[in-house]
């Protein structure tokens, strides 16, 4: 008897062990699909390890089907789930379930088409009359092939026009169909599903690199063939794109494969074109907003005929047999860092482990470090390369800050805007150069507030206030997306007096439209550009020069390379900086100085206008300066004191439950659980800054870990100790979420 332990794609502590019925013995491989039940449910799983001890003390149950032919995974990919597994806390399943497509995923999802068309036999009209008549005594078969004809239009008998059976079937009688097929009026043939896109030609040699560009290049290229996980520190616009070009290249002459990493699928719509002129149709994109079935196929189509994959955090878990490099571009952003559900693993972090297992290079690119990967490259783990001037030789921006609470003292404002701003804006539009303003907020105002009673329209379901979007009228909730209308007098003491309080993009660009009338305003913001269309056709609009000023949140802060940006504006710094997270300063710097990097590109400087009450703040004066490696020393001591990442591994537990009270019983019970084998390196329970979300209350801890191999041992007993919890009497319906490496 042969048994065979699958993984399923849940949340299980292992895989679950079935007998594999003689006819299918020869298919039982590891990689292969099958299809198990758990519960009264069938879920399709992957056979993790075929043999012949049948477990002990139950009755093991038959898999109920293995649909393939050949394996859908390498071990080596399994291995890799294992490996996140053990090191995010999660289970093999869960990560399964973010690598595979749901298309691999699903029962027997079909991965290809049947369609239907006109029998060959049936070459003419009199035939085909001929043919109906026979059906007479068939009205439902008659009318199967009417239905046909009329989706068909006009005949062509040499290639007949072929319908999605699925499409005729939902019209017609599937019996009176299958006949039609049985008496060869109509013939099916199947199609796989969609195609992929390989019209895409190369057009472009190679550019040639400046010197400075080369120099990089030979760096890197030596630090990588030391076998160095690599960090690129280079300003924008030094050109870090064309030496990732130019290495991927040399990887193919090594006939090794490429992946290209992105922090966001809005990138990709950029980058695609740039990589496809030199590269062609060698070129596939991976992300999720293509439908399941194109994700399917790109997976099912890798290695060949892509040898570069450009996309998001899930290409990692593409199918590579014969990577060489990752190149992790941005990798300072938290967006490559997946917050829910499980994994929540870090694409930079991960890449890095599947190259390991692969044998292939990393490269990380960014102007602005993560504090932690240039710890690395300080601390001699990494390679560091360091690329000082732009491409064009423009010198770096103009930086200028306005202290806004003197300027309104002064009564040098106009609302949200210094008149020193609202001039630049002017003299730039005159100029007839493009500006863009940066408002880490959407919506039209972050609350309202009753001027006679005080009070403020809350979520319900959340401890936060509610942003009130002009468009549309309504007040939302950014935590649960609950939106409600506006209403027009204070719910509490009917005043008609409601005031709105600080300001989002709308308002930023409403504001704006008053103050120039002339001039053509948009906004790119989560609101504006719900889909990659709405998107992408922004900021084409703007590459054209049909925008003049872009108003927007940190999308508009993103790797983007315009020709003509003359001004930067940051209308609230302080937001930023004021944002309760450890890693706020870091991160307003970063954002700062991106958004900063789109002023002025070419040979002529740009100009960069900070508004902020904290003019004083040494992060302020950093960015102006642009002093990345005074602010690395800064926030390099204050996470030495506070004992925060790179100095500790953090993990975050977050335990949720309706009531409040469940939820401050579950939380004590784990500190006494914790606490013995953790000590001083547990923090909690804690209240988040939003301690309640969704109608849950939260409660949270924080564990500083050793960076050492202890750690490890440590996640560990973590794990046991929360799974303990869950078993406790009334605390089953705690969730407690896991997060090793949170990034906020
Ligand atoms: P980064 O990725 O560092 O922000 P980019 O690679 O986008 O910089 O380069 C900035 C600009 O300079 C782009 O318009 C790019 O086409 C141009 N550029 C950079 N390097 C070269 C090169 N070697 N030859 C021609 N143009 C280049
Ligand atoms: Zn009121
Ligand atoms: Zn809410």
């Amino acid at each position: 008897m042969i048994f065979v332990d699958v993984l399923i794609p849940l949340a299980l502590p292992k895989c679950l062990t079935y007998s594999v019925p003689e006819e299918w013995a020869w298919k039982a491989a590891v990689g292969m699909r099958v299809q198990a039940p758990v519960g009264k449910k069938l879920y399709t799983g992957l056979i993790r390890a075929v043999h012949d001890r049948a477990p002990e003390g139950y009755t093991v149950k038959p898999v109920a089907a293995l649909p393939d032919e050949r394996p859908a995974v390498h071990e080596k990919q399994m291995q890799y789930w294992e490996q996140l597994a053990d090191y995010y806390l999660c289970s093999a399943g869960e990560v399964m379930k973010a690598a595979l497509p749901a298309g691999l995923r699903a029962s027997f999802a079909p991965l290809t088409e049947t369609r239907v068309r006109l029998h060959p036999s049936i070459t003419s009209e009199a035939q085909l009359l001929d043919r109906l008549h026979t059906l007479k005594r068939a009205p439902q078969q008659e009318a199967v092939l009417v239905h046909y004809l009329s989706l068909a239009g006009e005949l062509d008998y040499e290639h007949p026009h072929e319908t999605p059976k699925k499409q005729l079937a939902q019209d017609v009688s599937a019996a009176a169909l299958a006949a039609c097929i049985k008496k060869n009026l109509l013939e099916p043939v199947i199609h796989e599903v969609g195609r992929l896109d390989l019209s895409a030609a190369a057009t472009k040699e190679l550019p040639s690199l400046s010197v400075a560009q080369q120099r990089a290049y030979d760096e890197i290229e030596a630090l990588l063939a030391a076998g160095k996980t690599t960090l690129l520190h280079g300003v924008t616009a030094s050109g870090k794109t064309e030496i990732y070009i130019h290495l991927i290249a040399e990887q193919l002459r090594r006939g090794r494969q490429a992946l290209y990493l992105l922090p966001e699928i809005a990138l990709t719509t950029q980058l695609v074109e740039r990589l496809q002129c030199v590269f062609g149709a060698t070129v596939g994109v991976y992300h999720s907003k293509y439908n399941d079935n194109e994700r399917t196929e790109i997976y099912r189509a890798v290695p060949s005929p892509y040898r570069i994959i450009l996309g998001v955090r899930s290409s990692l878990f593409l199918p590579f047999d014969n990577i060489g490099l990752i190149i992790v571009d941005e990798e300072h952003e938290t967006s490559y860092k997946q917050s829910d559900p499980a994994p929540r693993y870090h694409a930079r972090d991960a890449a890095i482990m599947l190259a390991q297992r692969h044998d292939a290079a990393v490269l990380l690119g960014t102007a602005t470090p993560s504090i932690e990967s240039f710890y690395n490259a300080r601390a001699g783990k990494y390679g560091l390369v360091t690329l000082s001037e732009r491409y064009h030789r423009a010198p770096p921006p103009k930086m200028e800050v306005v202290d806004i609470l003197h300027a309104r003292k002064k009564k040098r404002t106009d609302g949200i805007f210094s008149q020193h701003l609202l001039e630049a804006i002017g003299h730039a539009l005159e100029q007839g150069e493009q500006v863009i303003l940066f408002q880490n907020r959407r919506g039209y105002a972050p609350y309202l507030q009753c001027t006679d009673c005080g009070h403020i329209p809350h979520c319900r379901q959340c401890s936060v206030s509610l942003t009130y979007h002009k468009q549309g009228q309504r007040l939302a909730c950014h935590y649960c997306g609950a939106s409600q209308p506006l209403a027009v007098v204070c719910p509490e003491c009917r005043s008609p007096n409601i005031q709105t309080k600080g300001f989002g993009t709308e308002k930023a660009e409403d504001a704006l439209q008053l103050l120039f009338p002339q001039a053509r305003i948009a906004r790119l913001d989560l609101d504006a550009a719900r889909t990659k269309k709405a998107y992408s056709r922004i900021l084409g609009d703007f590459a054209q020069r049909h925008i003049d000023v872009l108003v927007g949140t940190q999308m508009v802060t993103k790797g983007l390379d315009f020709d003509n940006v003359g001004l930067v504006g940051i209308l609230d710094a302080d937001a930023l900086l004021n944002f309760p997270d450890f890693r706020a300063h870091e991160r307003s710097f970063q954002l700062m100085t991106q958004v900063s990097g789109r002023a002025g590109r070419q040979q002529r400087q740009g100009r960069v206008i900070i508004q902020t009450a904290q003019s004083g703040s040494p992060i302020i004066q950093l960015v102006r300066r642009c002093d990345y490696h005074a602010l690395f020393a800064l926030q390099l001591a204050e996470r030495r004191e506070f004992h925060f990442p790179p100095y500790s591994r953090l993990v975050s537990l977050t335990l949720k439950h309706a009531s409040a009270d469940v939820v401050q019983q579950a939380a004590r019970q784990l500190q006494e659980l914790l606490l013995p084998e953790m000590g001083a390196r547990l923090t909690g329970p804690f209240l988040p800054a939003t301690p309640y979300i969704q109608g849950r209350h939260l409660r949270c801890f924080w564990l500083r870990l050793e960076r050492n191999a202890h750690a490890a041992a440590l996640k560990k007993q973590v794990a046991l100790q929360i799974a303990a919890v869950g078993k406790l009497k009334g605390l089953s319906g705690v969730e407690i979420v896991v997060d090793v490496d949170p990034v906020a």
